[in-house]
C-alpha cells in the first residue's frame, strides 16, 4: 500500500513499526461551535484510510482527540481561547458548551458511518499528562516563561519547520513584524501553557508547578498520541491548515523530549472550497450536517460527494454537484438493492477496487471499479462481493433501508415481521407480508433485512 507522506512529500510504501499493529492519531474537533462539512471533508478521509487499512489486514488503533481547551483564536497564541468565545456567544458555561458540541460531533459522526476510535480523549482530561510532558521539555531546556505563559523555544529545535518546509517557515518569521508579545523570542515560538489573565477566573483554569493556567493547544495532542500509540507511532492525519503550526509545533515538542521520530507518516486532507476560500467557521458562510438534512440530502450522500475526489485535491463545494452524488448514490443502491445477501467470489472488478485504493487512497478509482463492476456482466454473487467489499471500504451505507415516515400502526406490523422473520417464524412472516399488503404496502427481503414500498 502507498501513501502520500507529507513528511518526505512523496509516495511511500506503507509498512508499519510493529506489523500487524497501526497506531492511528487523527487531530479531532475544536467544540466550541457545530462542525462544518469542511470539517467533516478531513474526517471523512481519515475514516476511510481507517477503513482501507483494516481491510488491507492491518490492526488499527485509532485516536482522537477533542480540543475542549487552549485553542485559541489566533495561531500565534493571542485572542481568547475558542470554548470560552462559544460560552459568551451563547450565554452557556464552558464547560457545558464542550459537552453540547462534542454530543453533537458524535451523533454526525453516527450519521456519516465513521468507524468509532478506539479511543476518545479529552485535552480536560489530560491536564496531569501535559504538564508532566512540559516538565519534561522543561528539563531539557527547551522551555522559557513570559508574563503570560511558558513558550517552547523552536530555535533550539533545528529540525523545526521540517514538515512545513523550511522556506515556509523563513516566511512566518518574517511575516510577524510585530509580536503581540514583545517577551517572545521567536515568531515560531508557541505556548506550552498560559496563565489566567490577572484578576480575571477563567471558567477552565488548572494548577500547575508554574502558576495557575491552561495548557497551548499543541501540547494535548502530543501528550495525548504519545500516551496511547506511544513515543514513535505510525500515522497521524489531519487537514492541510495544521502541516505548518499545529503539527510543526507537535513535532517539536515530542522529538524534543523524547529524542525520537514522532512519526512515521503525515497526512493531510485538502480544504472543502467555498465560493473559492476555505470553508471556515470565520469566514461566516459555512454548511452543517443540520443543513444538508434539512435540505433532503442524506449525510451519506455528502460522504459519497467527498469520496469522488482525492483526499489531497481541493474540493469546491456547490449544491448542484451535491444534487448529483445523492442521485449517483441512489442510483448504485438501486443496483446493489436485488444482489444476493451473500456475495462470492474475487473477480478483476474486486482486484481493481483494491488497487485503487492502495494506491494512496484512490476513492474516485475505487468508485468507478464498482460502478464498471455492477454494469458488467458478472454473476450477481459476484457483484454482491464486489458491492460489500466496497461497502467495507467507503462506508456509503449502500445496504440502508430508506428511512421514510409510515404510520405507527403499519410500522408496528413491520416490526412484527422482522421480528418473525429473525425467529424463523415464515408462516407468521408471510401472513403479515400479506396484511400488510392489503394496507398497500408491499415488503421484500433484502441482503439487509426486510424493505418495504408503498404499492
Ligand atoms: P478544528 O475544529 O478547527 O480544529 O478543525 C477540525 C479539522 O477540520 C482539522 O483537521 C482541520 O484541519 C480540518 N478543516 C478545517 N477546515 C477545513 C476545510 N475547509 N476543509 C477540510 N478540512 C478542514
Ligand atoms: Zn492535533
Amino acid at each position: 500500500m502507498k501513501l502520500y507522506n507529507t513528511l518526505s512529500r512523496s509516495l511511500e510504501e506503507f509498512k508499519p513499526i510493529d506489523p500487524p499493529h497501526v497506531g492511528l492519531y487523527t487531530c479531532g474537533p475544536t467544540v466550541y461551535n457545530f462542525q462544518h462539512i469542511g470539517n467533516y471533508r478531513t474526517y471523512i478521509f481519515e475514516d476511510t484510510l481507517n477503513r482501507v487499512l483494516t481491510l488491507s489486514g492491518f490492526a488499527v488503533k485509532h485516536v482522537m482527540n477533542v480540543t475542549d481547551v487552549g485553542h485559541l483564536v489566533s495561531q500565534g497564541d493571542e485572542g481568547e481561547d475558542k470554548m470560552e468565545v462559544g460560552a459568551s456567544r451563547e450565554g452557556k458555561g464552558a464547560w457545558e458548551i464542550a459537552r453540547i458540541y462534542t454530543e453533537a460531533f458524535l451523533r454526525d459522526c453516527r450519521d456519516l458511518n465513521f468507524l468509532a476510535p478506539d479511543i476518545l480523549c479529552r485535552a480536560t482530561d489530560h491536564i496531569p499528562e501535559q504538564i508532566a510532558l512540559i516538565q519534561r521539555l522543561e528539563a531539557k531546556g527547551f522551555i522559557y516563561k513570559t508574563s503570560d505563559g511558558l513558550y517552547f523555544d523552536t530555535a533550539r529545535f533545528p529540525s523545526y519547520g521540517r514538515l512545513a518546509g523550511l522556506s515556509h517557515i523563513a516566511g512566518i518569521r518574517e511575516g510577524f513584524r510585530v509580536e503581540a508579545n514583545p517577551q517572545k523570542r521567536h515568531p515560531t515560538d508557541f505556548a506550552v501553557w498560559k496563565f489566567s489573565p490577572q484578576g480575571a477566573k477563567r471558567q477552565m483554569e488548572w494548577e500547575s508547578p508554574w502558576g495557575v493556567g491552561f495548557p497551548g493547544w499543541h501540547i494535548e495532542c502530543s501528550a495525548m498520541a504519545m500516551k496511547y500509540l506511544g513515543e514513535s507511532f505510525d500515522i497521524h492525519c489531519g487537514g492541510v491548515d495544521h502541516v505548518a503550526i499545529h503539527h510543526a509545533n507537535e513535532i517539536a515538542q515530542a522529538e524534543a523530549a523524547t529524542g525520537k521520530p514522532f512519526v512515521r507518516f503525515w497526512m493531510h486532507g485538502e480544504f472543502l472550497l467555498m465560493n473559492n476560500a476555505k470553508m471556515a467557521k470565520s469566514a461566516g458562510g459555512f454548511v452543517t450536517l443540520a443543513d444538508l438534512k434539512e435540505k433532503g440530502f442524506d449525510p451519506l450522500d455528502y460522504r459519497y460527494h467527498c469520496l469522488g475526489a482525492h483526499y489531497r485535491k481541493q474540493l469546491d463545494f456547490t449544491w448542484e454537484a451535491l444534487e448529483a452524488s445523492q442521485a449517483a448514490r441512489r442510483r448504485l443502491c438501486e443496483a446493489i438493492r436485488p444482489l444476493p445477501e451473500e456475495g462470492e467470489g474475487e473477480s478483476e472488478f474486486t482486484q481493481r477496487l483494491r488497487e485503487r485504493l492502495a494506491d494512496d487512497l484512490d476513492t474516485a478509482g475505487a468508485l468507478a471499479a464498482l460502478w464498471d463492476g455492477l454494469r458488467s456482466d458478472l454473476g450477481p454473487f459476484q457483484k454482491s462481493r464486489l458491492a460489500d467489499l466496497a461497502e467495507d471500504a467507503l462506508g456509503l451505507g449502500l445496504f440502508h433501508e430508506e428511512s421514510m415516515e409510515l404510520a405507527p400502526e403499519l410500522q408496528e406490523l413491520l416490526n412484527r415481521r422482522a421480528f418473525a422473520r429473525r425467529e424463523k417464524d415464515f408462516a407468521l412472516s408471510d401472513s403479515l407480508r400479506q396484511e400488510l399488503e392489503v394496507k398497500g404496502i408491499l415488503v421484500e427481503d433484502t441482503r439487509q433485512g426486510q424493505r418495504w414500498r408503498k404499492k
